[in-house]
């Protein structure tokens, strides 16, 4: 069994979607990022690289890279998830936590496991995501980004 955490913060801009897990979700402003800014695939797939040895995101994916230019994170995910796959591992279970103060994510909540499952090749119950405020505090209290922390187990296949 391997251990690994995956964290990410991106800040809100007006003219972009908010894409979560691969989700677009209403809101007035969107992720900022070289990417779709993602911030959700982007801490699972910095917890998986950095669980299975194989590097982190910004190595795999530079955001000098034009490659990656308003790239569709879950296909970097994709990506995190044959790294682990080559090095005799899989996914047991990722728990993630998603911090920002708006909006809602509870009815989005199904349709971000059932993506990142699918994306993971796993049951979603082998995921949780849990979205919690920072009570009003520092740049998420403030409503300028958001943070995720995600934590995964890798076992041997
Ligand atoms: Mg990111």
């Amino acid at each position: 069994m391997r251990i690994g955490l995956g964290y990410d913060s991106h800040r809100f801009t007006p003219g972009r979607r908010f894409i979560l897990a691969g989700q677009d979700i209403p809101f007035d402003q969107g992720l900022a990022g070289h990417s779709d800014g993602d911030a959700v695939a982007h801490a699972v797939t910095d917890a998986m690289l950095g669980a299975a040895g194989a590097g982190n995101i910004g190595q795999l994916f530079p955001d000098t890279d034009p490659r990656w230019k308003d790239a569709d994170s879950m296909r970097l995910l994709a990506l995190a998830r044959d790294a682990v796959e080559q090095r005799g591992l899989r996914l047991a279970q990722a728990d993630i936590t998603v911090i920002l103060e708006r909006p809602r994510l509870g009815p989005h909540l199904d349709a971000m496991t059932r993506a990142l499952a699918q994306t993971l090749r796993v049951e979603p119950s082998a995921l949780a995501i849990k979205p919690r405020t920072n009570e009003g505090m520092g740049f998420v209290g403030r409503g300028e980004g958001i943070a995720v922390l995600a934590m995964v187990l890798l076992e041997a296949r």
